[in-house]
């Protein structure tokens, strides 16, 4: 990894090797949120298919059962990659940077039955 590739750490935004250490991590991540009507339709079909999940997503539509809300490029000194949560880390990075949110929310409560 290039110096250019170095950044504070996303946790604490002390340098990656703060207090002597020497192990920092470079992670990707990401929230999601199920998608409640896609996830009936995928039950639905696997009770059709006799609980042969492979059989129900061959015949069904095979939608996402989850979709991406944000997604961060993350680096961390050892000490918070250790101790925070990565709900923890993604709230910061929310915070920090506002744009990576999307404006495009899922439904998380399914339509009512007509
Ligand atoms: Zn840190």
């Amino acid at each position: 990894m290039k110096r250019r590739e170095l950044r504070p750490c996303d946790g604490c935004g002390k340098g990656l090797m703060h207090d002597n250490c020497i192990v920092f991590y470079h992670a990707r991540v990401a929230q999601f949120v199920g998608d409640l009507r896609a996830i009936e339709r995928a039950m639905g079909m696997e009770m059709l298919m006799h609980g042969n999940v492979a059989l129900a997503e061959f015949m069904g539509p095979d939608d996402d059962l989850a979709r991406k809300i944000v997604e961060h490029d993350s680096m961390l000194c050892l000490e918070c990659a250790t101790t925070k949560t990565v709900a923890e880390l993604i709230e910061k990075l929310n915070d920090s940077d506002p744009a990576q949110e999307t404006d495009l929310l899922p439904p998380i409560i399914p339509d009512s039955p007509q």
